[in-house]
């Protein structure tokens, strides 16, 4: 990777991918160093939210910005909007009280992209972050009393996934009775339990904070385990809803479920464990399919979608889902790789 400075704080980073511009951007005064990768514009301004994460060091950042950028143009293709693929990552302790400095400074980082990309709130970040942001730049959704967080929104999309890989799998939809293995108790892991307890599936969970943990057993009688326990649970579906990266070499082994859906952005580490996953016979629903009802959920105040257009959307991802598990066994490719091919093909179609 080379880089070339175009001012002092500002470094633009050529890695040689198919992005069309990923800049890290310093601002001294406030500490604030941060990176905004755009993937794709061929539909619309780059859309995707801002981690904040304390990245062992630059290179990783620019890593995790590069991937999520591009699984955002991927999300936004398949799901029809009229939007590109961007991320931003903000390097540093994400629980840090002293956040206006930072945001602010992230706001006049995005206003500097006169709209080629308009960000929300990710893991480490909230509704009130982007309230800050918003001082510096209207390029920005996600905000408190407007569409606000999108964690409900985006569980209920990850239960229909869920659904639509069970009746690909199973011949019904139908999960009651189902175990599903959820890893993650934070946003939508909570509301994904609540959906998946309403539709009467049990309940296996785990998180590295108790209180989370504690709050599902309480609210949905679900049974907790240690986190590194949740990989090789008995159980029918397992739902990542925490980091990236947590289906690979050393988990696919362990796991003893015939289909993974979860909330999760990268949930393969590399794309072979897409064909890992289906050698070992284990049905993947496509993550940037599934979890797409957080970008849905910010088309209320960047489309003006209405809340029932906002619901039929999100209610639309089993039919998508459905679509891509059923092109994929027919060609006898893993679910993986035949929605990359669909999300390339749309990109494709437009330029
Ligand atoms: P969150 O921070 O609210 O929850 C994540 C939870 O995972 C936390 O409770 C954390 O303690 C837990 N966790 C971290 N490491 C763990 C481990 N090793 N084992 C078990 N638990 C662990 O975040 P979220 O908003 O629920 O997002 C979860 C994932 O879903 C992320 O990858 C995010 O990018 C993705 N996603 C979220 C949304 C959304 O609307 N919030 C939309 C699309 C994708």
């Amino acid at each position: 990777m080379t880089s070339t400075s175009t001012d002092k704080n500002l470094c633009e980073l050529h890695d040689g991918t198919e992005h069309e511009k990923v800049v890290l951007w310093c601002d001294p005064e406030s500490g604030y160093r941060g990176i905004i990768a755009i993937h794709s514009t061929t539909l619309g301004p780059a859309l995707g939210g801002t981690r904040f994460w304390n990245y062992a060091n630059d290179n990783d950042a620019t890593h995790d910005a590069l991937r999520l950028s591009r699984a955002m143009s991927y999300k936004n293709a398949m799901a029809g909007l009229p939007f590109g693929g961007g991320k931003s990552v903000i390097i540093g302790e994400n629980r840090t009280i002293n956040r206006e400095p930072l945001f602010r400074a992230h706001g006049r980082f995005i206003e500097t992209f006169q709209g080629r990309y308009i960000t929300a709130e990710d893991v480490g970040t909230t509704p009130e972050d982007m309230e800050i942001v918003r001082q510096e730049t209207k390029y920005v959704g996600g905000l408190p009393g407007q569409s606000g967080d999108p964690s409900p929104v985006t569980a209920r999309g990850v239960f229909r996934a869920i659904q639509a890989a069970a009746k690909h799998r199973w011949g019904s939809r139908d999960l009651s009775g189902r175990t599903v293995a959820i890893q993650g108790c934070g946003k939508t892991g909570y509301y994904l339990a609540k959906e998946l307890n309403e539709a009467n599936a049990k309940l296996i969970v785990a998180d590295v904070d108790a209180a989370k943990v504690s709050r599902v057993v309480a609210d949905f009688g679900a049974t907790a385990v240690a986190p590194q326990e949740i990989f090789r649970v008995r159980a029918d579906v397992f739902a990542p809803c925490a980091l990236g990266g947590v289906i690979n070499d050393e988990t696919i082994p362990q796991l003893q479920v015939e289909i993974v859906g979860g909330a999760a952005n990268n949930q393969l580490l590399e794309e072979r464990h897409g064909d890992t996953l289906h050698e070992r016979g284990i049905l993947f629903a496509p993550d940037y399919v599934s979890n797409a009802g957080g970008v849905m959920s910010g088309c209320r105040e960047l489309l003006g979608w209405d809340t029932e257009r906002t619901f039929k959307a999100v209610d639309g991802i089993y039919d998508k889902v459905l679509s891509v598990l059923e092109l994929a066994s027919n060609n006898g490719v893993p679910p993986a790789k035949m929605a990359d091919k669909m999300a390339r093909e749309i990109l494709f179609r437009q330029t």
